[in-house]
């Protein structure tokens, strides 16, 4: 099987990027295939959310996007067999503007992962909550774009906006990047406002809006505390199955 590069990106906060790239990432590796999960996101929740010490990491995103460090000398093993982490420092908030004034600073991140890709079914990249520099090098590195949209109002507001640097990004630096899907995120069956969010996201994306819904799910908020993907917290949750089919949807593994 080919590398599928996947960019977790909605420039809005708090919509489940990181809750998804961990755990999709997890799932993913749970079904056997060889993930690679690269933390752009200065915040580093990806990071700790696999129970990666911040203080313990030598060499994170920020090396490889400013120093040109090769990422076999940052990748890190984590506890799920399958599942290796490129951490992000806060580092790394640095480099947004470091990055300016460097030639080809939007291809940095293609340029060290095209050397380790294809040792990986999947790089999943959590990208930070913002369209600067750090997300145009996922776009520019990702062969696909997957977008969680939160279950709330306001759930379409900034994603035209979204849209238009993807096809900014084709134009001008990566022609084949795709609209990998959508997935909600934290639907809450009891509100009617999650059920009329759906529905417009429906609408609006239509095929590229994934069967597997994401519900609100305590568990889900509790793992990154405890260092660990829901498949490790709590294997028996509604998150770790939702989560589980989500992997199986995005690999066509049903
Ligand atoms: P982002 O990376 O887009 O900023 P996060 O994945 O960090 O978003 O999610 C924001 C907050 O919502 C976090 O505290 C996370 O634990 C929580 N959260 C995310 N998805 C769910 C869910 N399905 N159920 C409950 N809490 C969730
Ligand atoms: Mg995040």
């Amino acid at each position: 099987m080919l590398v599928k590069v996947i960019a977790i990106a909605n420039q809005k906060g708090g919509v489940g990027k990181t809750t998804t790239s961990v755990n999709l990432s997890a799932c993913l590796a749970e079904l056997g295939k060889r993930v690679l999960l690269i933390d752009i996101d200065p915040q580093g929740n990806s990071t700790s959310g696999l129970g990666i010490n911040k203080a313990s990491i030598k060499r994170c995103t920020y090396d490889a996007l400013v120093n040109d460090v090769p990422l076999e000398d940052i990748i890190l093993d984590t506890a799920v067999p399958n599942l290796k982490l490129v951490p992000a420092t806060i580092q790394l908030a640095g480099a947004e503007i470091e990055l300016v004034s460097i030639m080809s600073r939007e291809n940095k991140l293609k340029r060290v992962l095209d050397k380790v890709k294809y040792s990986f079914d999947y790089v999943l990249i959590d990208c930070p909550p913002s369209l600067g520099l750090l997300t145009i090098n996922s776009l520019t590195a990702a062969n696909s774009v997957l977008v969680p949209i939160q279950c709330e109002f306001y759930a379409l507001e900034g994603l035209s906006q979204l849209m238009k640097t993807i096809s900014l990004v084709q134009k001008n630096l990566n022609p084949v990047l795709a609209l990998e899907g959508v997935v909600l995120t934290m639907f809450d069956a009891r509100t009617n406002l999650s059920i009329q969010v759906v529905d417009e996201v429906k609408n609006h994306f239509r095929s590229k809006v994934y069967q597997t819904i994401i519900p609100r799910n305590v568990r889900l908020s509790e793992a990154p505390s405890h260092g660990q993907p829901i498949i490790k917290y709590d294997a028996r949750s509604k998150g770790a199955e939702v989560y589980m089919d989500l992997a199986r949807e995005v690999s066509g593994d049903d």
